[in-house]
């Protein structure tokens, strides 16, 4: 496989490249002769279509092996995974390979449809993304099926990806549960979530794709991956970003590309710092707390702002005339609904970003125990610590504590991470984070 071969931004963890790859060949096999690539389930294998013997024993008759197994393919997808581990980058490379008019060398990175996929400008990929908290029905039934039941324009295929699947809502998820059981011919559906849990995404609709579990990757997938994204960066900088997101890629290209994710950090490991200063550690956790409220209004005010105006236009308030104090008192409830919604998507975006943080003080807990335990002791650079440029804070605490304390600490993290599912206020939460940091830390103690 080339660097540019679009396999190169799937991870190699957990074998999701090798199954991608498998899925790929056994469809431009179906492609290359002009074949649907819809009922799957109704034909046992290729040969059948063809109308001769077994596929997988005339696969392994001709020469490598060259007829792929057609159960390797299937329309519908569903790609787990944890937060950061490339679900959606792995999505959208599959698109790309399937989009690729090469069929000899499928996904080969070069041709027209690959270049237009990854770039997301290919007419035969469609990317479904919500801001909102759910994925209405609304959207599946005027959106989603109409695209999906056309026949490709350039490719031999369409791709429907659905980010955050596990937000289509119960009527959505029937809904998609209605097109996967009726599929369109020539459409591949891959919908990323989370995780599969009953809780995130509907058990029925589960049931009918294929499911690939996209493990949080190595670094050095990370490194390639921005590389190929962009050429632009040079090898230390996609190495430390790489490293200090241990493995989160969405963080990885956010430390590339933005100094407020780098400042995020920072403020994070200074947290970690302030545990061991009595006199200004709660003040350190309350400003921290502050300051996630802060940001997360940052990030949001002007896309609430325009959902508002959206709204407000759509129901006519502001008009004059007949009927426009009916339609007012009318939509009262409609925005009362809206502003519900964000609400709740702020306190997710809350909780998202006060886990980051503590995956970053986790991190340097973790590094310290590597150090304790003198793994990384004596190699200079740094080699194997999550955050090498914090690495004097991270001897400093494995001088202060046994290793017992810094699993104690690292428990204490987790166990904040779980309180994160409910609804404690920020303040609340990393006040706790520090004081149990403390107790672990036998603050004051000597
Ligand atoms: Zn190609």
């Amino acid at each position: 496989m080339s660097d540019s071969s679009v396999f190169s931004r799937m991870p190699e963890t957990g074998g999701v490249r090798e199954r991608l790859l498998a899925a790929t060949r056994a469809a431009h096999y179906r492609f290359a002769r002009g074949l649907a690539l819809a009922g799957y389930e109704r034909v046992s294998s290729l040969a059948d279509v063809q109308g001769s013997g077994n596929a997988e024993q005339e696969a392994s008759e001709s020469e490598g092996g060259e007829v792929p197994r057609d159960s390797d393919m299937t329309h519908a997808w569903l790609f787990t995974g944890p937060a950061g581990s490339g679900r959606s980058v792995t999505a959208k490379a599959f698109a790309a390979a399937l989009l690729c008019t090469n069929h000899d060398n499928p996904g080969c990175g070069g041709c027209e449809g690959c270049r237009t996929a990854l770039a997301g400008t290919h007419g035969d990929i469609k990317i479904i993304r919500t801001e909102g908290t759910i994925i209405p029905v609304k959207t599946v039934r005027d959106e989603i099926r109409p695209w999906a039941y056309k026949l490709p324009t350039t490719a031999d295929c369409r791709v429907l990806i659905i980010e955050d699947a596990d937000r289509l809502n119960d009527q959505a998820s029937n809904a998609m549960l209605k097109l996967v059981e009726e599929p369109p011919l020539r459409t591949v559906i891959i919908m990323c979530a989370p995780t599969a849990n009953p809780e995130d995404f509907s058990v029925t609709l589960r049931s009918r794709c294929r499911h690939v579990y996209v493990p949080t990757p190595h670094t050095e997938d990370v490194v390639q991956l921005l590389l190929a994204e962009r050429p632009d960066l040079t090898q230390e900088q996609a190495q430390w970003a790489a490293t200090v997101s241990n493995g989160h890629i969405g963080r990885a290209r956010g430390f590339v590309s933005d100094e407020g994710s780098r400042a995020w950090r920072s403020k994070a490991l200074d947290f970690a710092e302030a545990v061991f200063d009595p006199a200004k550690s709660y003040l350190v956790a309350r400003e921290l707390a502050n300051e996630v409220t802060g940001e997360v209004k940052r990030r949001m005010e002007s896309v609430e702002q325009a959902e508002l105006e959206k709204l407000e236009q759509s129901l006519g308030v502001g008009a004059s005339g007949k009927g426009a104090q009916a339609a007012l008192r009318g939509s009262k409830g409609v925005i009362k609904e809206l502003e519900e919604n964000q609400k709740r998507r702020r306190r997710r975006a809350e909780s998202d970003l006060i886990d980051l943080s503590l995956t970053d003080i986790m991190g340097l807990y973790r590094d310290a125990l590597l150090i304790s335990s003198g793994v990384a002791a004596d190699s200079g650079e740094g080699i194997g610590l999550i955050n090498p440029d914090r690495r004097r804070t991270a001897q400093e605490l494995a001088r202060r504590l046994p290793a017992e304390s810094l699993l104690e600490s690292i428990d204490a993290i987790s166990g904040v991470r779980d309180m994160l599912k409910s609804a404690v206020r920020n303040g609340v939460l990393l006040d706790e984070l520090m004081a149990k940091l403390q107790i672990a830390g036998q603050v004051g103690r000597r």
